[in-house]
């Protein structure tokens, strides 16, 4: 959420802002009810001043004056309940607005619609050449018995696979390295709840937008989280913290579900996109510095290419343009990882600078240096998603008959698998 003084006085650059992400969303209309809000405020204080002066008036006042006054005070109290009514109404829809004001990309985002808009950083490794017809994850897995997704489908419906034998091991050898690499940067790993509630979603940003994309449990009221971002951000609601706390450097490990409800019918081949998948998340809450949030934007990536190097995968760093960066982002880089099957860089890691946008949906606060409360910054970044990441492994990796090697970094994880091999 961005301050509305904030909006007030940068209007145009909101709304241009807006524009590049592809929201539609009306901040003059905001800026009127904002003022109206205001007006009503002041005009309620009024109201209610007066009121409390004829209160107090009436006992001292004379037989002649104290009828008049009577009917005033009645006069001023309906006059008081108009005036609640309304400023409810207005500030309800005010803060409906608010929350879908988007936050203004930095200058550095490339404007564009799609990801081809997207802009080569840097990139680690060549795409893999085979001098043999590589086959896509899907075949592999069946023919190496590790994904399963006919009889998932059977009984779990569209988009569900099964990761068996090794291929289950080969999920949970990433996910293992992920971690390992987390603690060794001093991030803290947290295992949190996916089941949250509304407030958790609408602080972090996914709502509203992202209400039809989440998993409702409707006899509870409890979401589905997509990622485990929301619950590591969530751990400092509505908190003040003090600044030696600060960063705060979480890793999550969690299941995510996802309804996918925007992408019927695409990517249906292989694991790419599914509605349950497990990631390692990292983030960090810091001081509002901007400067600083840039540095830990990028600590934050080179985890993510340390993990890709160690896999020693072919990968691109882009900076995504500003019609592929969400709600809160002020600026998110795409680690794309080569994928054979795809004759792409894809999509594999995500990493997104918040600014104060989630601090303040939240109230995740601070006191600074001179004791003043501050909200504070928010980043996260992909370290690594399963099933997404098994595509480039398998299809980089695979050998002619079939057959996956292992990458050297996970063979301590295999349980002495160094090769896949056809069943
Ligand atoms: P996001 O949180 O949307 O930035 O996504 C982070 C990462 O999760 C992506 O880069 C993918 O690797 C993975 N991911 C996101 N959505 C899906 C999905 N529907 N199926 C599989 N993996 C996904």
């Amino acid at each position: 959420m961005l301050d509305i003084n904030f909006i007030r006085d940068n209007a145009e650059a909101v709304k241009e802002g807006a524009k590049n992400k592809g929201f539609d969303v009306d901040v003059d209309r905001l800026l009127e009810l904002d003022e109206k809000r205001r007006e009503l405020i002041q005009e309620n204080e009024a109201v209610r001043q007066r009121r409390n002066e004829v209160a107090s008036a009436i006992p001292r006042a004379s037989n002649e004056e104290r009828p008049e006054l009577i009917e005033e005070g009645k006069e001023l109290k309906e006059k008081l309940q108009t005036l609640d009514d309304d400023l409810n109404a207005v500030k309800e829809d005010y803060e409906k607005l608010l929350l879908m004001v988007p936050n203004v990309p930095l200058p550095e985002v490339p404007v564009g619609e799609t990801d081809e808009d997207n802009v080569e950083l840097r990139s680690y490794g060549e795409p893999t050449e085979f001098d043999f017809e590589p086959r896509d994850h899907e075949e592999l897995g069946e023919l190496l018995d590790i994904i399963d997704k006919e009889r998932a489908i059977k009984f779990a419906g569209s988009r569900a696979y099964l990761l068996k034998g090794a291929g289950a091991l080969l999920e949970m050898a990433v996910m293992r390295l992920a971690m390992d690499i987390m603690v060794e940067q001093g991030f803290e790993p947290v295992l949190g709840p996916v089941m949250v509630n509304e407030g958790a979603m609408t602080g972090t940003g996914f709502f509203p937008y992202g209400r039809e994309d989440t998993y409702h449990l409707e006899r509870d009221d409890k979401w589905l989280v997509g990622t485990s971002e929301v619950y590591l951000v969530s751990i400092h609601q509505d908190e003040i913290l003090d600044l030696e706390d600060l960063p705060k450097l979480y890793t999550g490990y969690s299941p995510c579900f996802r309804r996918e409800a925007g992408s019927a019918g695409a990517d249906t081949r292989g694991v790419y996109r599914v509605h349950q998948f497990t990631k390692v998340e990292q983030v960090a809450i810091i001081p509002a510095d901007k400067e600083k949030s840039r540095e830990v934007h990028d600590m934050l990536m080179s985890n993510s290419e340390k993990l890709m190097q160690a896999l020693d995968l072919p990968y691109r760093v882009a900076a995504a343009c500003s019609g592929e960066i969400g709600l809160g982002q002020v600026l998110k880089h795409e680690l794309e990882t080569w994928m054979p099957s795809r004759n792409a860089y894809s999509e594999t890691h995500s990493c997104s600078s918040l600014y104060d946008y989630q601090a303040r949906r939240s109230g995740i606060r601070y006191r600074d240096e001179d004791g003043n409360i501050q909200y504070a910054y928010t980043l996260n970044n992909t370290l690594a998603a399963s099933p997404r990441i098994l595509i480039p492994i398998l299809e980089n990796y695979q050998r002619e008959d079939g057959s996956v090697k292992v990458p050297e970094v996970l063979v301590p994880y295999m349980h002495g698998i160094t090769r896949i091999e056809p069943k």
